[in-house]
């Protein structure tokens, strides 16, 4: 799926992946964890997702038809336009006419299409898995039975708020702060994190090793920004939030002006959250984030937090060093925790519970839950019920109802074809490193050694996790929720101390999406993403290396973006340059940085080109390799690259088959949110960022210089 949270476990692996999630007000930072990779997600994947149905489809009703596969087609171009001036334009243009965003997404691009897809055979497969049959295996009954007590609207509409009680009424008897800070630690095992984030990630220095870390988070706006900018905008979304808690608190049963006060003071804490914070672009650099500290030596820097009895409170192994993602937020809020009174850590504890579970409650909090996503993401319509329980039970138990997926959608032969185009695209980055102009042999030989070293993972982990300890009950929705969530907290915790596990997964099966993990030094294609339009088997190798094969390239080049070169072939974060080569790639990096900064996201709001600049680096890299690794393709099976099909020449199709993948409508809402959040460029500047700066598309189109598409001071770091 494409979820709006990255799982923890993606955290902990410090993924990069091809796409954003999606970003919500459930998104807030990431928990405690130094990761390498984009900040827009929650510690527990399922900790706050959307809500309300519009159809609402009852479990046993018939399959879901399956939308058309999203292929390549002609169909989508829009000829009327000159490719040497909107190149993403001329690829896409009358697919962006065809489709407008459906009114329950706040965007509409290549993956969605796949995931609609996926959704229509998971629908199936859960159908069957939700009958209440003794003769089920242990797999089909957690996943089916997750499933039947989401689809139980009924159910949840008669409970309204009730199965929160117990966690309102545990926050209510707080006597004091330390108490406070121990029943925080309990809550953020499967509610968003208060205050911060405490999670388990490899050691820096020793990626073998997994090290408990906490970090800045604690708020619920997508960002810092949202609380301390005052554009029109972001004074609108504030003020949208601040309506939004006092409603909700007033649905609990609080009087009006309780229920307005109570808002105000959730707003106050997060703000000062949001002031102690660190911006993303920071954050990029990993050694802003690398500070590896004493339990001894963070107590005596934030004694407020009471450490030792949060993590107790736990259930986490004992350790006695960790990681600090940013030392200066805690030694900001220890103050704030001091200064504000119990009764408002009350409030802020309540609303985070509320808000994390809204989603599972009664129809009034789903849908009052949605309005506020509406406002931030201008999605029209909350997800029927049945998608949205597809989600949660992917998020929940995602390698339980990825092996009946696996056995359906993906066969032995995609794997090898992969494997296949993986080899091309590795060996053409080999050749790519080996002739670049701008690098020292020295620093060569240890970017060869790093790109030799890469692990792939394609389709599916070898080992299934195990859920046999995770409880479900049949009936009881938000309890499996809470459950789900604590167990995968749980998991994450456990690892503190223990030998990093290699074989784990960052994402489910069905995922439409990859990534690349600094950390582990490998990329990780789900069997999601394995399909139409990204990797057609009825179709030539020069549309699947424009698209999948590009986005293999780009997983390929993101360990060596500028986040990516930093860490050395085993995940460690160690300088393995020479002072002259990595001054040469920052000069290389900031040309990127500038072209993409010089790009509009909606109306006049620019790009941030240094927080998108790994993801522009990883495109323009993986689209001029992946070009090569076909040109070798053809040659080895002695193909003529001028031969067209419907048409186009091979280059020209690698282009139009790249072009494909990004084909995208969005929101002005949520442009104006990744701008804020999103590590991506929105698709047309991944198709026109990266065409700009290639001869060899120049070359296949006939483009001239002073033409839009042939770029003055072209970039090129890889
Ligand atoms: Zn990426």
């Amino acid at each position: 799926m494409r979820n709006r949270f990255t799982r923890s476990a993606a955290v902990m692996l410090m993924m990069i992946a091809v796409l954003h999630g999606q970003t919500s007000s459930q998104a807030p930072q990431k928990p405690g964890l130094p990761s390498t990779e984009k900040s827009s997600n929650a510690k527990k994947a399922n900790k706050g997702n959307i809500t309300p149905p519009a159809n609402p489809a009852k479990t046993g009703e018939s399959p879901i038809s399956r939308p058309a596969v999203p292929k390549f087609d002609l169909a989508n171009l829009d000829k009327s336009v000159d490719p040497c001036v909107d190149f993403y334009q001329f690829a896409c243009g009358n697919w962006i006419k065809q489709n407008p965003i459906p009114p329950d997404y706040p965007d509409w691009i290549s993956f969605n299409e796949v995931t609609e897809y996926n959704l229509a055979v998971l629908h199936d497969i859960l159908e069957k898995a939700s009958v209440n049959d003794p003769k089920r295996s242990p797999v089909m009954q957690k996943i089916g039975d997750y499933y039947a007590s989401c689809m139980d609207e009924k159910a949840a509409n008669s409970k309204r708020y009730s199965p929160l009680k117990p966690e309102f009424d545990r926050i209510a008897a707080l006597k004091d702060k330390q108490q406070m800070l121990a029943v925080m630690g309990v809550e953020a095992l499967a509610w968003p994190d208060p205050i911060f984030g405490f999670g388990a990630g490899p050691d820096l220095h020793n990626a073998d090793m997994t090290l408990a870390a906490i970090d800045q988070s604690g708020m619920t706006l997508p960002d810092r920004d949202y609380y301390l900018k005052d554009d029109a905008a972001t004074v609108a979304i504030r003020k949208a939030y601040t309506d939004h808690m006092t409603k909700m608190f007033s649905m609990i049963g609080q009087t009006p002006q309780q229920a307005a006060q109570n808002a105000d003071t959730v707003l106050k804490i997060e703000t000062e959250l949001a002031k102690a914070s660190m911006d993303r672009t920071q954050r990029r650099d990993p050694k802003n984030r690398d500070h590896k500290m004493a339990i001894a030596d963070v107590e005596a820097m934030a004694p407020n937090f009471h450490l030792n009895t949060y993590f107790t409170a736990t259930g986490a192994p004992a350790f006695k060093e960790l990681n600090v993602g940013n030392p200066e937020f805690f030694k900001a809020v220890n103050t704030v925790i001091e200064n504000t009174p119990l009764d408002s850590w009350k409030t802020y504890m309540t609303w985070r519970v509320l808000h994390g579970a809204a989603q599972w409650l009664s129809d009034d909090f789903v849908n009052e839950n949605f309005k506020f996503d509406k406002a931030l993401t201008g999605q029209e319509e909350l997800p029927v019920r049945w998608k949205r329980c597809i989600n949660s039970t992917d998020n929940a138990l995602g390698e339980a109802l990825g092996q009946p997926y696996v056995d359906e959608t993906f066969g032995a032969e995609g794997k090898q074809r992969m494997l296949k185009m993986v080899d091309a695209l590795e060996g053409a980055l080999r050749s790519d490193i080996s002739d670049l102009p701008w690098m020292t042999p020295e620093t060569k030989k240890q970017a060869l050694v790093k790109l030799t070293a890469i692990r792939n993972k394609i389709g599916f982990p070898d080992k299934w996790r195990d859920y046999t300890k995770l409880k479900i009950v049949r009936g009881d929705l938000v309890g499996n929720f809470q459950r789900a969530n604590a167990f995968e907290s749980n998991r994450q915790l456990q690892k503190i101390g223990k030998p990093v596990d290699k074989l784990e997964w960052g994402m489910t099966p069905p995922t439409v999406n990859a990534y690349y993990s600094g950390s582990h030094n490998e990329i990780v294609f789900p069997a999601g993403i394995l399909q139409p339009p990204f990797f057609d088997r009825s179709i030539d190798d020069a549309i699947n290396m424009g698209a999948v094969g590009l986005v293999i390239g780009h997983e390929l080049t993101h360990g060596f973006d500028d986040q990516g070169r930093k860490f050395d072939p085993k995940g460690n974060l160690r300088d393995w340059w020479t002072p002259q080569d990595a001054q040469e790639f920052e000069k290389r990096a900031s040309c990127v940085a500038d072209e993409y900064s010089s790009f509009n996201a909606v109306d006049d709001l620019k790009l941030n080109g240094r927080l998108t600049l790994g993801e522009n680096t990883a495109d323009n890299g993986g689209a001029r390799i992946s070009l090569m690794a076909l040109h070798k393709l053809m040659e080895q099976a002695n193909k003529d690259a001028n031969a067209k099909v419907d048409g186009y020449t091979a280059d020209q199709r690698f282009f139009l088959g790249f072009g494909r993948v990004w084909c995208e409508n969005r929101t002005p809402e949520i442009a104006r949110l990744s701008v804020r959040t999103d590590p991506h460029s929105p698709g047309k500047w991944r198709v026109n960022g990266v065409v700009q700066n290639m001869p060899e598309f120049q070359k296949a189109f006939g483009c001239k210089v002073g033409q839009p598409m042939v770029r003055e001071n072209a970039c090129r770091v890889w």
